[in-house]
């Protein structure tokens, strides 16, 4: 089958490249010139495992190509998806400028009968303000359906993901829609629930704010486990062995951040606020969010008592292990922090440190993680990447001036990290 998918980011260059995998004919656009330039040259802009290769092999398949006109892709597909950003306002709501553009845009290059999916996660209603907008700008009056196709991949295993999805959700009213998504998913093997437009719509933000709650939920506890004496690792083996529960995501930590979570949420409360329903429970999971990074801050004061000319080894920067990603990064944040008050940050990413110093230039960017513990006053580990398990905390330990070490993500065994000399502060676990 042959789509066009619009936006080529995290969500619509990885999607577009599954679907080439899979043997469609994929087109992807962009309206950033030099975001197809880039891909064209057989460059990939973001990090993502298994991407790269992936790309490589469906470009030289002829099975991808990426253009920077919507009318080169909208005239090649029957399914249309639209991948662009929906970012958060400052009142919390979303912003569908990009989604109404793009909804503009393929109405003035309609000629024939296209699907036009959204993938972009968007709040409830936005697939009946689509379908008008299509209709009102499209003139030739010529047939279309409107989906949505919410995306559930996650960064880091985003090829995983949509090869082997836990399920797809299709809203649709459109019966001859619903076939045809159903062909166009047929080879990933996956259940696919058809749904009308707005269920679907909702089941994304209903399953991210779900997960933050999660997150939200362990960390609270994480605050009884600190003043109880219990530690939050076992109590979270003991919840999520109950297979009603379920151990994914509770994880305790100094909170969830990235492009996703932290809009979706606002997003969702603002949704169910403009419905009429105040959604207190998920404001409370925001709030327990904000503070499980405040509480971290404030163990670090409390330790290294001022942050001024102070030297901060940060390890990690990406919102979380496995990608460049560093939008809304709780690392950031927090390097951000001790920037503010003097101190001076010197951080190590495995793939997110050149996304990083173009938000935030003050930060020095070390070549290795072990070189972050060089004369470092403290060292705060913010991302859960694996390989910062598995460094020789031994040769860290002789390097630091002093024996600090701050886990935000729970990913050091205490006792061990302990008997290496280091004065340990994690999350929950006493
Ligand atoms: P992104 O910023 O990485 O990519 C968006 C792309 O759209 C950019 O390359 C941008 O240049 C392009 N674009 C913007 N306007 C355009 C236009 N008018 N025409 C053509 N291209 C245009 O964003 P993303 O992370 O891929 O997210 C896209 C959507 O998917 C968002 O709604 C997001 O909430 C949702 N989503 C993201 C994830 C994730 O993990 N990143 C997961 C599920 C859903």
């Amino acid at each position: 089958m042959k789509l066009a998918i619009i936006g080529s980011g995290y969500v619509g260059l990885t999607t577009g490249t599954c679907f080439a995998e899979v043997g469609h004919e994929v087109t992807c656009v962009d309206n950033d010139a030099a975001k197809v330039e880039t891909l064209r040259a057989g460059k990939i802009p973001i990090y993502e495992p298994g991407l790269e290769e992936l790309i490589k092999k469906n470009v030289a398949a002829g099975r991808l190509k990426f253009t920077s006109s919507i009318e080169e892709g909208v005239s090649n597909a029957l399914v249309v998806f639209i991948a662009v950003p929906t970012p958060p306002q400052p009142d919390g709501s979303v912003d569908l400028s990009f989604v109404e553009r793009v909804a503009r845009e393929i109405a003035g290059v309609l000629t024939d009968y296209r699907v036009v999916v959204d993938k972009s996660t968007v709040p409830v209603k936005t697939g009946e303000k689509v379908r008008q907008t299509i209709s009102r700008y499209n003139a030739g009056g010529v047939a279309f359906d409107v989906v949505s196709n919410p995306e559930f991949l996650r960064e880091g295993s985003a090829v995983a993901d949509l090869m082997k999805p836990d399920r797809v959700v299709v809203g649709t009213e459109s019966p001859r829609a619903a076939q045809i998504m159903r062909e166009l998913y047929e080879p990933f093997g996956a259940p696919i629930l058809v749904t009308d437009l707005n269920s679907a719509e909702l089941i994304k933000h209903a399953a991210n704010s779900f997960l933050a709650l999660k997150i939200s939920y362990i960390n609270a506890l994480s605050r009884i486990c600190e003043a109880s004496g219990a530690n939050v690792d076992m109590v979270a083996e003991g919840m999520g062995a109950d297979h009603r529960i379920g151990r994914a995501f509770l994880n305790a930590g100094i909170g969830y951040g990235g492009s996703c979570f932290p809009k979706d949420l606002s997003a969702f409360i603002k949704i169910s606020e403009d419905l009429g329903y105040d959604f207190n429970l998920l404001k409370e999971v925001s709030e327990i969010n904000r503070g499980q990074r405040d509480r971290f801050v404030k163990k670090i004061r409390d330790a290294l008592w001022v942050f001024r000319e102070k030297r901060i080894g940060l390890l990690g920067l990406a919102f979380k292990g496995n990608t460049d990603d560093v939008r809304n990064s709780v690392a950031m944040e927090l390097a951000q922090i001790f920037l503010a008050e003097g101190a001076e940050v010197v951080a190590y990413d495995p793939q997110g440190g050149e996304k990083a110093l173009q938000i935030e230039p003050r930060l020095k960017l070390a070549a290795s993680a072990e070189e972050v513990a060089d004369k470092a006053d403290a060292i705060v580990v913010a991302t859960e990447w694996k390989e910062f398990r598995d460094l020789d905390w031994a040769a860290m330990r002789r390097k630091v001036l002093s024996n600090l070490l701050f886990d935000g993500r729970n990913l050091l065994d205490p006792q061990k990290i302990r008997a290496l000399g280091f004065e340990y502060h994690s999350i929950g676990r006493s």
